[in-house]
């Protein structure tokens, strides 16, 4: 997940009569107020998930032995028809009683760390440090906190809700374990995606970005020797320049960046080939896709001209796209926005509605499926980077909302209706 600045808190945010109604018979519901409780008591049980899920390492493309053991978790905490699909993903059913809407629950498996990472979980002074530790650790462990409470309170959802880990969330993984699931089950009408700590925050807005590993290569040769032969790190010089002179919009905020450079072979040679890795982001379509097209024209344009330096056209360029997370949007007032803001009021908090960020919801927030991202509790730092640290306080808040937010959704039966409407692609 990542966390952006233009986050506020949203104390004046209205919420419709539908939504205050279902929560107000939610709320003063005993099956859901035994459901609160018992994740509350679940507290300890759910931070020694999350210990243990850390302590196994799950770099992208390499989730496997995670997503068996959570497969298992699934499984014991009460779901149904627990399988692994065919990309990795990992995920089982709790039956609804029928006619309601689909909603997908997930949680990422994966971490940004390498497989030689020390993972092993480190207490101090009632922190917990480790590469991982919140982002997903803490996502994974809330989720099963939620399905054991589910199951324990009795609490039945009108609609089927499917949880799931899934693959691929992190960097080059492209979201791949959640473009599968969609891709596979054109049913779904809702999605949750659980990431990393907090209780307090809502993503619904997707930023996209497109990203490049591009690669020029010529002949080479000694530099003084072969001198008037093109050179692949020269026309990649000037590609970068043009980038570089780019202007994108503020709003929607559009941005680029050459992350990487790499190629020559020695100082006294000119270079036979040179790579570099692109970003290019927007939190709007049309401006990500025009961005790109000037980017491809600057690294097109650049091969030409160095090949015209030289009377030449022997450097070639070849732009792969390694990276494709598409970008939408959906109003701050539609009820799946509306009911992740009601749980988390519930619970005595106020709402924070983020700003465009890059989740698992990126996918269906495109499809035009109601979508957002919620925290798994707790708080925590420094995430992504080796010193990752979190701390279990009022880390039961995190499953609470996301309970709620399932039950408003999904609909309990008995309780109350689904909020969510039937997409109605394949029903
Ligand atoms: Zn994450």
């Amino acid at each position: 997940m990542v966390y952006c600045s233009n986050s506020f808190p949203d104390r004046h945010y209205e919420l419709s009569p539908i939504i205050e109604s279902t929560y107000h018979t939610l709320n003063t519901n005993p099956l859901v107020k035994r459901g609160l409780d018992l994740i509350k008591a679940d507290d300890e049980r759910t931070l020694k998930n999350q210990i243990t899920i850390c302590e196994i390492p799950a770099p992208t493309f390499r989730e496997e032995v995670r997503a068996e053991y959570y497969m298992h978790q699934l499984a014991a905490a009460g779901l149904n028809h627990v399988e692994m699909d065919s990309i990795g993903n990992v995920f089982g059913i709790l039956r609804g009683t029928g006619k309601g809407p689909k909603l997908l629950v997930a949680a990422h498996l994966d971490t940004v760390f390498p497989e030689e990472t020390d993972v092993k979980v480190r207490r101090i002074d009632g922190k917990c440090y480790a590469p991982g530790i919140g982002d997903n650790s803490k996502g994974l462990a809330a989720l099963l906190s939620v399905i054991r409470a589910l199951r324990d309170a009795q609490v039945k959802p009108v609609g089927d809700v499917i949880f799931c880990g899934n693959i691929g969330e992190e960097g080059l993984g492209d979201l791949a374990g959640i473009k599968a699931f969609f891709r596979d089950n054109t049913d779904i009408d809702g999605f949750i995606a659980v990431d990393g700590i907090g209780s307090k925050d809502i993503a619904y807005l997707a930023t996209g970005s497109r990203r490049y590993e591009v690669t020029y290569r010529g002949p080479g040769g000694h530099s003084f020797g072969a001198f008037g032969v093109p050179s692949a790190i020269h026309a990649m010089g000037r590609a970068i320049a043009k980038i570089s002179d780019l202007r994108t919009p503020a709003d929607p905020k559009a941005t680029f960046t050459v992350g990487v450079v790499s190629g020559g072979t020695s100082v006294n040679s000119i270079a036979a080939e040179a790579t570099m890795l692109l970003d290019i982001r927007a939190n709007a379509t049309k401006e990500l896709l025009e961005l790109e097209a000037q980017v491809l024209e600057a690294v097109r344009s650049a091969k030409d001209d160095e090949n015209r330096r030289w009377r030449t056209d022997s450097i070639t360029v070849d732009a792969k796209l390694i990276g494709d997370r598409p970008a939408g949007s959906q109003a701050a007032d539609s009820v799946i926005v509306q009911a992740a803001c009601a749980s988390i009021r519930t619970l005595g908090n106020t709402p924070y509605l983020q700003g465009p960020v890059s989740t698992d919801a990126n996918i269906p927030i495109a499809l035009g499926i109601p979508a957002i991202c919620l925290g798994g509790g707790g708080r925590g730092g420094n995430a992504h980077s080796p010193d990752e640290w979190y701390e279990n306080i009022d880390a039961f808040l995190g499953p609470q909302s996301i309970f709620l937010t399932i039950l408003g959704l999904a609909g309990a039966h008995g309780i109350c209706e689904p909020l969510l409407p039937l997409q109605g692609r394949s029903h």
